[in-house]
This record gives C-alpha cells, structure tokens and sequence, in this order.
C-alpha cells in the first residue's frame, strides 16, 4: 500500500515539475516579447510629510500590462526576470521611464520632486551601472539629486566590498540612496555605518500591526532612532491608517508612503492628483 502510494506520488510529481518547468519557460519567452513590444508601464505612488500632506517625491513600481492576462503584479515577474538577467534591460528602462517622467512633472513646476527607483541585485552587480545612471540622467536632464535609488539590505550584504565601492560612486554622482524593506535584512549596526546611504525605509512589516503588535511598535521606533543616530532620512512604507501615521510622527518620522496617501497610479494619473493638490501640497 505505502510502497504503492510512493509510486503514484513519483509519477504524481514527474510531469508537474515538468510543468513548472515549462510555464517558466513560457514565461521567460513573454517577458521578453513584453520588453521588446513596450508592455511594461510605470505606477507611481506618493512619498509625503505625514505632518502637512506635502508632496515630496514619488516611487516608481513596474506592471506588466499582458495582453492575456492584464495587470501583472512585479512579484510574479521580478524574481524571474533576476534570475534570467531579463532583470538588468527592464531596470534600465524602469530607471530612464521614471527619470523622463519626474523631469517633466519638474518642468511643469514640481521642481523639488524626487523620484525613488527600485534596484535589483543583479544591476548593483553590473559592472556599467554607474556609467548606465550616469548616461540615464544626462539623457532625461533630471539632477542627480531628484533620483533615488532604492536597494535592500541583503542586496548589499550579497556583494559587500563591491558593492560599497559601487554605491560610492552613484553617491559621488549625487544620486541619493534608500534602503528598502528596512528590518527585515541582517545588516549590522557597524557595516549600515560604513555604507553612504541617505535614507532608512522602514519596512511594511513593522508598520502594518500598529498599534495592535507592541514588539512591532517598538521595532519601527528603534529603526527611527536609530536613523536619527546614524544622521540618516527615514521613511514608513505602507501607511495604511491614521493611528499608523500619528504613532510615527510621533516617534519622529515624519515621512511616508502608503495606501492612506495613495495608491500606486499610472504616470497619467498620478499627474492630475498632483495638478488637483496644487504644485507642492497635497
Ligand atoms: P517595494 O519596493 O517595497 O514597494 C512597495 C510595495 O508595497 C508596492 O508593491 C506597493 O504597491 C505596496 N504598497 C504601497 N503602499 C501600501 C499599503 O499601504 N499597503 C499595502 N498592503 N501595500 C502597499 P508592488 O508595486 O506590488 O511592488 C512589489 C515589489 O516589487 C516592490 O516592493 C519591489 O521590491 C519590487 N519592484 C517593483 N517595481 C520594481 C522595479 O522597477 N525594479 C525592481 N527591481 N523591483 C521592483
Ligand atoms: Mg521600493
Ligand atoms: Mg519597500
Ligand atoms: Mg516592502
């Protein structure tokens, strides 16, 4: 009986590895058509003072428009598109797509907007990326200082000696640097120190239980002061209620990005909110 099941299971599992092996082909082979045919667009959603509502920027998060299946969501496809390299060309048009489409908002008087992008590990591990962000903002006429770069924790724990050198450079290009998801990584306190960063982005985590989870509470409040330490910005992504944004200004974090301030929007319509709040308030 047991020997039996074994044997169905065996023959269970043959052909549906082979399945995913073959959807996952499937879909290598149509993100590159999509790249090729321009079927991916940019969303953008709001980085504000929680104090006043401001305006202070914006992160660029990437669709796949599919003819067959709509919107698709970038965990279903960013993971795949790293591990093929697919990730590298798409990166590279994400970075040109948002710095093209922050200068124009700039020219139409958001002159102090910044526009936060999304690195993969795969682009800090290229070799050009620097020359890549260097032509990118000579191309779009954005300032150095309007872009920034979002990487993660492990992303730079994976390539340290390497990747410190690298992110020195797009410092010293004045291009500001974020780390994502903040928290949920391993960094330690002496390397973060080591590292030219700007900005702490506190991870949606830590935000998303307040004020319901206290070791939650305490954790967002520890990176809070801790980044005031270090000197650095710090953010809150996914800012949901308005307990979560008064429980963060008043551990002194006064920037954030969530669906209490918006949700991500296509370039279009992220225009007119900002057109109907005004040039800088929202
Ligand atoms: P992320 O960079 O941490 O982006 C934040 C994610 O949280 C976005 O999901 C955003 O839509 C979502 N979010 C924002 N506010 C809220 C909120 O209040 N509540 C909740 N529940 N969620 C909120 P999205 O757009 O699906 O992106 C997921 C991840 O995909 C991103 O996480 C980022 O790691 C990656 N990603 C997106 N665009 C790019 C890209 O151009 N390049 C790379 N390498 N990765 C990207
Ligand atoms: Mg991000
Ligand atoms: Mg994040
Ligand atoms: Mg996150």
């Amino acid at each position: 009986q047991a020997k039996e099941e074994g044997r169905n299971t065996y023959r269970f599992y043959t052909p549906s590895l082979t399945q995913t092996a073959r959807e996952r082909l499937g879909l290598e082979a149509r993100l590159h058509r999509a790249l090729a045919s321009e079927e991916f667009v940019l969303h953008y959603q709001a980085q504000i003072d929680m104090r006043d509502g401001r305006l202070i920027g914006c992160e660029a998060l990437v669709r796949w428009h599919s003819a067959t299946e709509g919107l698709v969501a970038p965990d279903r496809f960013i993971p795949l598109a790293e591990e093929t390299g697919l990730i590298v060309p798409l990166g590279e048009w994400v970075l040109r797509q948002a710095c093209a489409d922050c200068q124009s908002w700039r020219a139409r008087g958001l002159t102090d907007l910044t526009v936060a992008v999304n690195l993969s590990g795969r682009q800090l591990r290229s070799p050009d990326l620097v020359e890549r962000v260097t032509r990118v903002l000579r191309e779009t006429g954005l300032p150095a200082e309007r872009l920034k770069l979002e990487l993660t924790e492990s992303m730079i724990m994976d390539q340290r000696e390497q990747a410190l050198e690298r992110l020195r450079a797009l410092k010293a290009l004045g291009v500001r640097l974020s780390i994502d998801d903040f928290g949920t990584g391993y960094s330690s306190l002496a390397y973060l120190k080591r590292l030219p960063i700007d900005e702490l982005k506190i991870d949606r985590d830590f935000v998303r239980d307040i004020p319901e989870d206290s070791s939650d509470m305490e954790i967002a409040a520890t990176i809070i002061a801790m980044a005031r330490n270090l000197r650095l910005n710090v953010i809150a992504e996914g800012v949901e209620t308005p307990e979560q944004c008064d429980f963060l200004i008043r551990q002194g974090c006064t920037a954030g990005q969530g669906y209490l301030f918006g949700r991500p929007l296509p370039a279009e319509a992220f225009a007119q909110v900002m057109r109907a709040c005004g040039t800088t308030a929202c």
